[in-house]
């Protein structure tokens, strides 16, 4: 089961996630850096594995439980935001 990911209070604000984010979907917030579920695929379409994950030296990014989608809708999504940056 695939979701948009999300960061926990435990993050750091280093801010290593923000430029590897291959939907711009990172940004800083108040008081921790904040995922876009809107504009997160897990890196479908991208790359095997959530980018952010793999970098984050926090560990502090995980799967968002209320945003599930398959692979299919997040495919779809990655293309949708793809065209809208055209
Ligand atoms: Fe961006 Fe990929 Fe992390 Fe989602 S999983 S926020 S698309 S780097």
């Amino acid at each position: 089961m695939l979701m948009a990911m999300m960061i926990t209070e435990e993050c750091n604000n280093c801010g290593v996630c923000v430029e590897e984010c291959p939907n711009h979907a990172v940004f800083q917030g108040d008081p921790v850096y904040v995922i876009d579920a809107d504009n997160c695929t897990e890196c479908v379409g991208y790359f095997d594995e959530p980018q952010c994950v793999s970098l984050c030296p926090a560990d502090c990014v995980v799967p968002n439980p209320a945003r599930v989608e398959s692979r299919d809708e997040l495919l779809a999504k990655m293309q949708r935001l793809c065209s809208n940056a055209q």
